[in-house]
């Protein structure tokens, strides 16, 4: 799945903006810095595909990337930056909330988690949403190579207790660096197991 062509497909703002549901995709969340380019990046081996999620204008759009024309890869907006104005906020949480709720053909969300951060209470407001949406999701664990063995196991164990009040989570999380290139094969292999 990954070894073809990967393209920009279009950044949608509106439900009506959607391409045509006519192949699984998979999408990702975080919050803003949370490194969802990189993994992106990493994942289809193109550097400077998604771009990082503060680039103006890109930053309430849903991207969508082809995998050929076998599946869609979805970037989701990053949340979380404080400094967005409410009707913005509101806007995207609109959008975000009818594509989730909407969409046929999306297999599964990923939610990233920086492994220095943990789940914050944004997160935890995505994975209600994801839940009540029914969208299974999988926790990613971000950027693993910033922090030691002791303090990733301590994360982990917080996202497991957080993934408990979840009935949409997988239990597994998938621990990546991008910059190591940890965990990107387990993740590809994961994308390329759901039809
Ligand atoms: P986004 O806003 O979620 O798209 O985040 P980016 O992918 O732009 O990453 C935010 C920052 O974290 C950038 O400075 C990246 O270089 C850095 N970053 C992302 N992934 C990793 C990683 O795996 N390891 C390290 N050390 N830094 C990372």
């Amino acid at each position: 799945l990954f070894a073809g062509p990967v393209d920009f497909v279009k950044g949608v703002v509106a439900m009506d903006g959607l391409p045509p549901a006519d192949r699984p995709e998979v999408c990702f969340a975080g919050r803003s810095n949370v490194g969802k380019s990189s993994l992106i990046n990493a994942l289809t081996g193109r550097k400077g595909l998604a771009r990082a999620s503060n680039t103006p204008g890109r930053t309430q759009e849903i991207n969508y990337f082809a995998l050929g024309e076998q599946a869609y890869l979805v970037d989701l907006p990053g949340y979380g930056f404080a400094k967005a104005p409410v009707a913005v906020v509101a806007k995207w949480q609109a959008l975000l909330k009818n594509y989730l709720a909407g969409r046929a053909t999306l297999r599964r969300a990923f939610a990233l988690i920086d492994s220095r951060h943990g789940v914050k209470e944004v997160d935890h407001e995505i994975m209600k949403l994801l839940d009540r949406s029914a969208v299974p999701f999988q926790v990613v664990l971000t950027k693993t190579d910033k922090i030691g063995r002791e303090a990733l196991a301590k994360v982990i164990q917080q996202v497991e207790d957080e993934l408990q009040k979840h009935p949409a989570a997988y239990p597994e999380l998938v621990v990546t660096s991008s910059d190591k290139g940890e965990g990107i094969a387990t993740l590809r292999a994961i994308i390329a197991g759901l039809d």
